[in-house]
């Protein structure tokens, strides 16, 4: 048996690894249009900022490595042009030699991913204008940086990454403005939950332009004027972070069946509508966890846990994937901002009853040197009393504290019996009663009708 995997990153390395675990004989292949494989995408904001300092911590594994320890023969520098399915070929262009050549298949994985939206105005294609996906695009941005020395930037987009780039841009000794379109950074979280972090974005130097979206950049002399729907700004750089759409041109064009924002569509295997061929990652359409809706929600968890299933069911064993929930967290400076499941704005489209509370927590004991509050607020089904939602903003214990309520919520737990989890204490990481505990203590009160909010 030989399968072939399209993208040799998080859904397409991750499919290889236990493709091999489970079958020392089969032939694997990872065809990768760039010049690295497995390299730590999340880590490239780090890099830029100079919090990572060797180039060579961004990459996981080399083509070498990848042979050495997994037997997989990885061909980077070499991009799949065309899938042939009656034939069971792809078409590849190895891009150093320029030559063409065909490879046959007995299964294929598509791990393409995503590429990031570059709207259509004028002047995004100058030279001072960067995007950040992959290892040249993070190169691209740091040698300008270090031969420009850039004073003032614009992040377009107020997103996970666009927040990141501030941060690290900011790190780098830029002068940085985020202008995003809508009325708060950090989309998954709700406005309530946002206000903390533009309140500590702008203590730290970043300048904010919310409910003004980018219309046009002009290049100047000396840099860029970058015209938003109020105003202009002049900036040296421009970092354009609004999203990413799903790379499935190449899925597409061998009748593979995608959605209408072009996501390739999977059963729970992980398997096209094309016999033999399994998609994973960005690239695909996912459903929500908590409303079972399809939706388009590209992270690295569930991409490598995809890989993972597509090489189960290709090797025989049956796994399925229950769908996303958006676990995620971010750093800034030294808050840390993390999000799970739904907010209002997706419970309302959603059509859920919810309920909400908030409280405000110590991260440890506080008489224990080092305590700092975190808001945590929390959402659950009025009628079921299901969790469906948190967002934390805080700065020590956030991850942990999130972590614990994305499990729950995983597990189906009621809001209320959060108040009845057991979790480490001494007095250096939490108190007796944890956050996560007074979360359930507050959510119980108002359900038993102790507390009435407004
Ligand atoms: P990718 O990892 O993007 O891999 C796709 C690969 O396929 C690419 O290398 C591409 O070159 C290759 N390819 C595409 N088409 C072809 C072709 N025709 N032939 C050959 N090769 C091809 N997620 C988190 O959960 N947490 C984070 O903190 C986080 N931070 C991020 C920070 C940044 C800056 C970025 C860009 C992303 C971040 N993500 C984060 C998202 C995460 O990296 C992605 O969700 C994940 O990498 C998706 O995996 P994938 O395998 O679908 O695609």
């Amino acid at each position: 048996m030989k399968t072939i995997i399209i993208g040799g990153v998080a859904g397409g390395a991750s499919a290889a690894a236990r493709l091999r675990r489970l079958d020392e004989n089969q032939e694997i292949i990872i065809l990768e249009r760039g010049e690295y494989i497995s390299f730590a995408n999340c880590g490239l904001p780090y890099y830029i900022g100079g919090e990572i300092k060797e180039k060579s911590a961004l990459t996981l594994q080399t083509p070498e490595s990848f042979m050495a320890r997994f037997n997989v023969e990885v061909r980077i520098l070499n991009e799949a042009l065309e899938i042939n399915t009656e034939r069971k070929t792809v078409t590849v262009k190895d891009l150093r030699s320029e030559t063409v050549y065909e490879e046959s298949y007995d299964r294929l994985i598509l791990s393409p991913g995503a590429k990031p939206i570059l709207p259509d105005i004028p002047g995004i294609n100058s030279d001072r204008v960067f995007t950040l996906r992959s290892i040249p695009d993070t190169l691209k941005i740091k040698n300008y940086i270090d031969k420009n020395s850039p004073r003032t930037a614009v992040v377009v987009g107020g997103g996970y990454i666009g927040a990141e780039m501030a941060e690290n841009l900011k790190n780098a000794g830029i002068d940085v403005t985020i202008a995003e379109l809508s009325d708060h950074l950090i989309a998954p979280l709700d406005f309530d939950m946002a206000a903390d972090v533009h309140r500590y974005m702008i203590d730290n130097g970043i300048k904010l332009e919310l409910n003004n979206g980018l219309k046009a950049v002009k290049e100047t002399e000396n840099g860029l004027t970058v015209s938003l729907d109020r105003g202009e700004i002049s900036a040296d750089m421009l970092i354009m972070s609004v999203g990413v759409r799903p790379e499935s041109e190449l899925a597409k064009k061998a009748g593979i069946t995608v959605n209408d924002r072009g996501s390739i569509v999977t059963d729970r295997s992980m398997r096209t509508n094309i016999k033999d061929i399994y998609a994973v990652g960005d690239a695909v359409q996912v459903r929500n966890f908590i409303t079972k809706e399809f939706t388009f929600t590209p992270l690295a968890g569930p991409a490598n846990k995809q890989g993972r299933i597509a090489a189960d069911n290709i090797s025989g064993l049956s796994s399925g994937y229950s769908g996303t929930q958006g676990s995620a967290i971010l750093k800034l400076f030294d808050m840390t901002v993390a999000t799970t499941g739904l907010n209002e704005k997706s419970a309302l489209a959603c059509g859920i009853e919810y309920d909400k509370t908030y409280i405000y927590s110590a991260s440890h004991a506080t008489y224990y040197p080092g305590a700092s509050n975190m808001s945590i607020k929390a959402l659950w089904d009025k009628n079921s009393l299901r969790l469906i939602g948190a967002q934390i903003v805080g700065f020590d214990g956030v991850d942990k504290r999130m972590d614990v309520i994305a499990a729950a919520i995983r597990l189906g737990a009621k809001v209320t019996q959060l108040t009845e989890l057991e979790l480490c204490y001494a007095p250096p990481f939490g108190s007796a009663k944890d956050p996560v505990n007074m979360l359930g203590f507050v959510a119980e009160n108002v359900v038993t009708g102790k507390v009435k909010q407004f």
